[in-house]
C-alpha cells in the first residue's frame, strides 16, 4: 500500500479523497493555488504545497509544479480527483515514468476513451449498444449527406474531440445538414484545434443514465448498478439519483452485465463511467468516464462501497474488494449539486459566507469544502458542495431531502439551495418522469 498519496484537486474532492486516505492509514499531500491557500482541503491534509497564482493553467493544471510537489514531499501515488488532469493521458503517464502511481486508468485507455471516435467503436465492437450513425469519421459533405439519408433525420453532428457540449449541432433535415456541418467544424476546431466530425441520430426525448464498473487491470471487472442524471441545464448535471426510476429489475442487471464484461475485456483498470442515453427501453452508448464522477455518492450509498478506497487499492495492485455476487443494492439515494450561483440566472456568486450551517441525521450526507467564513474565490468551478441523502425507497429518500434542504443554511452568498427545493415540489420530479430536456423547460417556465 501506498505511504504519501497527493491529491493534485482542490474543493470538496480534494476533502473527499482525504477521508479515504485517513481511513486507509495514508499520509496526504494537499496542493493548492495562492487563491486557495486557506481552504479546507490544504487544513486538513498532513503537508501542503503551493505550486502556482490562481489560473488553473498556472496551478492545478500545471504538471511540472505537481511533479515538483510529488518529489519534495516524497508522494508515491496521485489522486487526480475528477476535471483538471484527471482524464489526461499525458499526465498519468509522466507519473509512470517518474515511479510515481496515478490512481486511475493505464494512458492508453484514458487516450480510447478520450476521442470519441475510438470510443464508439471500442464500445460497439464489445457489445455495448451506441446510438445509429457513421463508423467512423465522415470525410466530406458527401458521405455525410449519404450516412443521414440512411439513418434517417433529425441527425447530431458531434466533434471527436467533443466536450462540455461543444462541436454538436443538430440538423432536422437534409437542408440544414450543410450548414450544421460548417458550424460544428469551425467551432470544434477553434476549440479543441481538431475538426473531426462523426454523426448519429438525434434521440428526441432520451434520459441520461450511466453505469459504474470498477475494473482489477487484470481482467477482472463488476459494476455497481446505474445513476440516473437526466436533469441538467446545458449539459450540466445539476441532480443523480440511483437507481433510476426508469429502469426495472432485468435492464439494470442486463446493461450492468454488459458493461462489465467490456470492461473485463478491455483489462480496465479503475472506476470508470460509462454513459448512456435511455429512450423506449433502449440504451445507446454515448461515452465512457475513466474517472471518479462528481455524483459517485449516491452509488456508495446505495452500494455500500468506498469508491475512493477501491481505487487505491486497485493503484497499489490489491483486487477488487468484492465480487459482483457481494454487491446489493439498498434503498434509495439523491445527490443535490450545491452551486454559488444565482438560482434563477446561474450567474456566479463567489465571496465570503456569513454563516454555514450544514444539515444532519439519519441518512444525511454532506461533501463539502467550504466553512463558516470562507471566501469562495472567483477562479473556479462554481461547485462548492454535495448534498446526498439516503432513504430505504425513493418516497423516503425525497421526504428526507425535502427536509435536510430546508435545514441548509448557507448566507452571504447565492446558492442554488432554492432551486433544489422548488425541484421536490414539482410532480414531474416526485414522479421520476423526467428527461434530459425537463429542466430546461422548468426552467423557461419560472
Ligand atoms: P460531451 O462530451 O460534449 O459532453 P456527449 O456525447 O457526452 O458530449 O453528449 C452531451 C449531451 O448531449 C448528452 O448528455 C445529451 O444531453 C446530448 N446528446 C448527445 N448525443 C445525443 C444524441 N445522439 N441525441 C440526442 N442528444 C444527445
Amino acid at each position: 500500500m501506498f505511504d504519501k498519496i497527493l491529491i493534485a484537486n482542490r474543493g470538496e474532492i480534494a476533502l473527499r479523497i482525504q477521508r479515504a486516505c485517513k481511513e486507509l492509514g495514508i499520509a496526504t499531500v494537499a496542493v493548492h493555488s495562492t487563491a486557495d491557500a486557506d481552504a479546507m482541503h490544504v487544513r486538513l491534509a498532513d503537508e501542503s504545497v503551493c505550486i502556482g497564482p490562481p489560473r488553473a493553467a498556472d496551478s492545478y493544471l500545471n504538471i511540472p509544479a505537481l511533479v515538483a510537489a510529488c518529489e519534495i514531499t516524497g508522494a508515491d501515488a496521485v489522486h487526480p480527483g475528477y476535471g483538471f488532469l484527471s482524464e489526461n493521458a499525458r499526465f498519468a503517464e509522466i507519473l509512470e515514468h517518474h515511479d510515481i502511481a496515478f490512481i486511475g486508468p493505464t494512458p492508453e485507455h484514458i487516450g480510447l476513451m478520450g476521442d470519441k471516435i475510438r470510443a464508439r467503436e471500442t464500445a460497439a465492437g464489445l457489445g455495448i449498444p451506441v446510438v445509429p450513425g457513421s463508423r467512423g469519421a465522415v470525410s466530406s459533405d458527401d458521405e455525410a449527406r449519404r450516412i443521414a439519408g440512411e439513418i434517417g433525420y433529425p441527425v447530431l453532428v458531434k466533434a471527436a474531440a467533443g466536450g462540455g457540449g461543444r462541436g454538436m449541432k443538430v440538423a432536422e433535415n437534409e437542408a440544414a445538414l450543410e450548414s450544421a456541418l460548417a458550424t460544428a467544424r469551425a467551432e470544434s476546431k477553434a476549440a479543441f484545434g481538431d475538426d473531426t466530425l462523426y454523426i448519429e441520430k438525434f434521440l428526441g426525448r432520451p434520459r441520461h443514465i450511466e453505469v459504474q464498473v470498477i475494473g482489477d487491470g487484470a481482467g477482472g471487472a463488476i459494476h455497481l448498478g446505474e445513476r440516473e442524471c437526466s436533469l441538467q441545464r446545458r449539459h450540466q448535471k445539476i441532480w443523480e439519483e440511483a437507481p433510476s426510476p426508469a429502469l426495472n429489475a432485468e435492464e439494470r442487471e442486463e446493461i450492468g452485465r454488459i458493461v462489465a464484461k467490456a470492461a473485463a475485456a478491455l483489462n480496465y483498470r479503475g472506476v470508470g463511467t460509462v454513459e448512456f442515453l435511455y429512450e423506449d427501453g433502449r440504451f445507446y452508448f454515448i461515452e465512457m468516464n475513466t474517472r471518479l464522477q462528481v455524483e459517485h455518492p449516491v452509488t456508495e450509498m446505495i452500494t455500500g462501497i468506498d469508491l475512493v478506497i477501491e481505487q487505491i487499492r486497485i493503484a497499489a495492485g490489491m483486487p477488487l474488494s468484492v465480487s459482483q455476487d457481494e454487491v446489493t443494492f439498498s434503498g434509495h439515494a439523491i445527490e443535490c449539486r450545491i452551486n454559488a450561483e444565482n438560482p434563477r440566472t446561474f450567474a456566479p456568486s463567489p465571496g465570503r459566507i456569513a454563516y454555514f450551517h450544514p444539515p444532519g441525521g439519519l441518512g444525511v450526507r454532506v461533501d463539502s469544502g467550504v466553512y463558516h467564513g470562507y471566501a469562495i474565490p472567483p477562479y473556479y468551478d462554481s461547485l462548492i458542495g454535495k448534498l446526498i441523502v439516503h432513504g430505504k425507497n425513493r418516497t423516503e429518500c425525497l421526504m428526507r431531502l425535502k427536509r435536510a434542504l430546508g435545514e441548509f443554511v448557507i448566507d452571504g452568498i447565492e446558492t442554488t439551495i432554492p432551486l433544489h427545493s422548488a425541484l421536490i415540489a414539482e410532480p414531474d420530479v416526485a414522479n421520476g418522469t423526467y428527461d434530459i430536456h425537463w429542466l430546461e423547460a422548468f426552467l423557461a417556465r419560472q
